[in-house]
């Protein structure tokens, strides 16, 4: 391997780890974001940028816990549900979505000037999720999908926020589990940096009582994928796809091996693996073709 090619690979790797286990920095940021703001409640704000406003839902979804923690912060700015939302310095930042245009990126660098911490909000934000799968795709195929009516919009390379900005916390997920935003806040207002899920989906999936899909030969990514989703969707009898982002210490060779073994060919194991997270797997080729070993 070039060295550029392993510090790139090293890159991304550490990207992908800093997805599953927050930035390290960051409880410093979130510890200073609570102290210089005490005893006043801390400002807070949802933005997004390229996404569906999935994530954004996924936090207004908490309705049993929302009246009280909108007591407990100040929630300054949340253009998706209000009209007047101030352009000042903001103690926490909530960013949906993945920088797609010129736009994005604009707004995305100016959102981190004015947060203290920055909080990367759902798969896009994360991990450039089912957009950024256009990186792995002819222009043939997609060309004829992108916007031309609007002409101030400037395409770019679709993304994660992090290749442009400093990400202090991620929540991962297409899109994230309602209750880890709340839980995030909760801590955050204890100036707390919130506990990092890092077991596998099979985890929470054995201890549902699921039987194992892989076992009935479905190609299910959740040997490799960060838990914290309660395994959702095996619980309603569909596989894993790896929305939350691969876990630190994958074996993605041996999850390869299984894949084969169960019928499935490098084409549509490769296709299943970077359709949420294919940025963060910078070795997935190379694995396949048996260069490289995790
Ligand atoms: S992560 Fe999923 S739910 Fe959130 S904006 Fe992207 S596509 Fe929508
Ligand atoms: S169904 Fe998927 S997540 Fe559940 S135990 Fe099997 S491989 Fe793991
Ligand atoms: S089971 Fe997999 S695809 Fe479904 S929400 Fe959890 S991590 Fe995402």
């Amino acid at each position: 391997m070039t060295s550029k090619r392993a510090k790139k690979v090293k890159e991304a790797s550490s990207k992908a780890q800093a997805v599953a286990s927050f930035s390290q920095d960051a409880k410093a940021a979130m510890a200073s974001a609570k102290m210089d703001t005490a005893p006043a409640k801390p400002k807070v704000g949802f933005y997004g940028i390229t996404g569906c406003a999935g994530c954004l839902l996924s936090f207004i979804f908490n309705e049993d816990e929302i009246l009280d923690l909108v007591n407990a912060v100040d929630l300054k700015a949340f253009p998706f549900i209000k009209e007047v939302n101030p352009d000042e310095q903001f103690d926490f930042i909530f960013l949906e979505g993945l920088v797609a245009d010129a736009e994005d990126l604009e707004v995305a660098k100016k959102l981190r000037a004015n947060a203290k911490v920055l909080v990367a909000l759902g798969a896009c934000a994360c991990t450039g999720c089912v957009p950024a799968y256009r990186q792995f795709s002819l222009k043939e195929n997609y060309e004829h999908l992108l916007y031309r009516k609007e002409a101030h919009l400037q395409d770019v390379k679709p993304t994660p926020v992090d290749e442009h900005i400093k990400v202090d916390f991620y929540i991962p997920g297409c899109p994230p589990d309602k209750q880890q935003i709340i839980n995030f806040i909760k801590q955050a207002l204890l100036g707390k940096a919130p506990p990092a899920y890092t077991s596998p989906v099979c985890v929470e999936c054995r201890r549902n009582g699921n039987a194992c899909l892989l076992d009935q030969g479905k190609p299910c990514l959740g040997p490799i994928t960060v838990g914290g989703c309660h395994a959702v969707c095996i619980n309603g009898g569909m596989e894993c796809w790896g929305c939350r982002g691969p876990t630190t210490d994958m074996n993605l060779g041996l999850m390869i091996k299984i894949l084969r073994e169960k019928g499935f060919d490098d084409k549509f194991i490769q296709d299943r693996m970077r359709t949420f997270v294919g940025l963060k797997l910078p070795m997935l080729e190379r694995v396949i073709h048996g260069e490289h070993n995790t």
